[in-house]
């Protein structure tokens, strides 16, 4: 069963309403019988002794005779406060009794403190009962009295209407506690899932291919914040990557068109014999198919590199080894372009595949070599460096404007399309350079200033980590 959020926080605020509700109910009734049956528990006590107390003043002890009225008129007091009073002289003669005296009264109100009791609590297992107590004036006893009453405690009407009284508050403050957490739970469902909606809304566009929609409204809520800014995120990449693809289908029918015309338009004359098919002809075709070839290979090995095909040799080497190795390959064209290269090597140990290491140097001093002119320098540093590999490699070229930094690692992305054009770039090297280096759980960075310079570090981690 899938329930929506505003249905699950209104469910959870009228849960948590109901447990506090029966928590408080049922705590304050607890506490507040608990209060009453000590207190009727006691008044019953204090009744009894007030009785007892004033009896004896109803003995006459000249005549040896009870004052009948006396005790009458403490008697029908007593009665009145639910006590049931027999009182005997020493010989065993009763001299007033309250069920003979008012028998009718008596046992309706027996009845009505049992009633009360029983609607409290139907299991209440009270009952009548009586004591009988010794009357004595100094040390002569002067009679018998017995008490009766509903016990071990009851309730009066007071109590009664007291207790429902506060059932009935409880049970408002229940009701409108519960509308009260269904309306607070509707409306913070309503504020959580309205900006979850919109999301959701953004990603099924995004997942349709509208990758220019964004989220522009804010939360206070720090994961819904969150949520946007990803889904924002995510859009602006899909974005990015939906152009650079349209520019690559560009950029791969625009590089290869220029080579196919030539081949296509050399062949047409030669097979119609308005030119002949020498060999500086011919090896003219060759270099194009060549280009061509190169250009399908690099496309080839990007592919290879991205789609997680690569298959690493890792063996501990030097990387000092690999660097002499590239700047001896690359020696002769830095000579022939009139730029200096200057390369400072150190001993430095790291476990990685050596092919794909030399591939980023030779990238990155290709690079170099491309983009500074001549008379310029090229400098690559190879040391280790706060307890990582570091390879340096800097240039005093041409430099990349700073908006175009963040992009140069990008698949297909040429910082001056005309630029990377002379060169024959298809602005791959970059993004190749940053897979290779990070297989090898390093970073790559790149500072760069316009008309100065350009520096890539990179870091990796040494052998023995
Ligand atoms: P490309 O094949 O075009 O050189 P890269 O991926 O190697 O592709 O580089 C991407 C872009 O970054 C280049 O088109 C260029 O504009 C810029 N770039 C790379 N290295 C340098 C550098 N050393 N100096 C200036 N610009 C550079």
């Amino acid at each position: 069963m899938k329930y929506s959020l505003r249905t699950k926080i209104s469910a959870a605020f009228f849960a948590m309403a109901v447990v506090l509700f029966l928590f408080i109910s049922i705590t304050a009734n607890f506490f507040i019988q608990n209060m009453f049956t000590e207190y009727t528990k006691q008044r019953i006590e204090d009744e009894k002794k007030g009785i007892l107390s004033s009896l004896p003043g109803k003995y006459e002890s000249g005549s040896g005779t009870w004052d009948i009225k006396g005790i009458e008129s403490i008697g029908t007091s007593a009665m009145e406060r639910g006590l049931l009073l027999k009182v005997e002289d020493t010989s065993g003669k009763m001299l007033w009794d309250a069920m003979v005296y008012n028998n009718g009264y008596c046992s309706a109100m027996l009845s009505h403190m049992e009633m009360n009791m029983l609607a409290q609590n139907p299991n209440f297992g009270g009952g009548y009962s009586e004591k009988t107590f010794e009357l004595t004036r100094g040390s002569q006893t002067i009679g018998m009295a017995t008490i009766g009453f509903y016990g071990p405690y009851y309730y009066s009407d007071g109590d009664m209407e007291f207790i429902n009284m506060l059932n009935k508050v409880l049970l408002g403050a229940g009701v409108l506690a519960f509308l009260l957490s269904l309306a607070i739970g509707w409306f913070l469902g309503q504020r959580l899932s309205a900006p979850i909606e919109k999301v959701i809304q953004h990603a099924k566009g995004i997942s349709k291919g509208d990758f220019r929609r964004r989220i522009t409204e804010t939360s206070t809520t720090k994961e819904i914040l969150e949520l946007t800014d990803t889904i924002n995120v995510l859009g602006e990449t899909l974005e990015r990557q939906e152009i650079l693809r349209k520019r690559l289908s560009a950029d791969i029918a625009h590089e290869l068109r220029t080579p196919i015309t030539t081949l296509v338009s050399h062949l047409d004359l030669m097979l119609e014999g308005i030119w002949e098919a020498d060999e500086m002809r011919l090896r003219g075709i060759q270099e194009e198919a060549l280009r061509l070839g190169s250009l399908v290979g690099e496309l080839n090995r990007l592919e290879q590199v991205e789609e997680g095909n690569l298959l690493m040799e890792r063996k501990i080497l030097d990387l000092r080894e690999i660097g002499d190795q590239v700047v001896r390959n690359l020696e002769g064209e830095y000579r022939k372009k009139g730029i200096q290269l200057i390369y400072s090597g150190e001993k430095t140990r790291i476990e990685g595949d050596r092919d794909k290491l030399t591939q980023v140097l030779l990238n990155l001093l290709s690079n170099g070599l491309h983009y500074t002119p001549e008379g310029g320098w090229v400098k690559l540093t190879i040391q280790e460096n706060l307890g990582k590999a570091f390879i340096r490699v800097e240039d005093n070229g041409i430099g990349i404007p700073a908006e175009h930094l963040p992009l140069i690692f990008e698949r297909f992305y040429r910082v001056d399309e005309s630029r990377a054009r002379n060169s024959g770039g298809l602005g791959i090297g970059l993004a190749i350079t940053k897979t290779l280096v990070e297989a090898h759980q390093g970073v790559i960075l790149v500072n760069s200033v316009l008309g100065k310079g350009t520096a890539f570090d990179l870091y990796f981690p040494l052998e023995n980590n």
